[in-house]
């Protein structure tokens, strides 16, 4: 699957429409709590799996998406965090 549309909906959800036309919402903060990149991962990993990061503000914001490819999306948030880069199946994951 590869999106057709990507946009950010009511700046809460982060909303993908797939070229089987299936839609995917998914909030940003489930995003942010998913970030797959290396630093949010190995933080995940030391605190255990009960561990919730709480973001807040700039933190929530998506300054930019970036498609990579035929297989994922670069997430960037206004804090400045730009290194997440979500595969399609994650997405299609999180949305579930
Ligand atoms: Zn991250």
């Amino acid at each position: 699957m590869f999106p057709k549309k990507i946009e950010i909906n009511n700046s809460q959800n982060l909303k993908i429409v797939w070229d089987n036309d299936q839609t995917s919402v998914i909030p940003l903060v489930k995003l942010r709590n998913n970030c797959p990149c290396a630093v949010c991962k190995a933080d995940k990993d030391e605190k255990g799996d009960s561990y919730i990061p709480l973001y807040y503000g700039d933190q929530l914001k998506v300054s930019e998406i970036n498609l990579l490819g035929y297989y994922a999306i670069s997430i960037g948030w206004q804090d400045g965090h730009n290194t997440g880069i979500y595969e399609f199946s994650h997405l299609l994951k999180l949305s579930e």
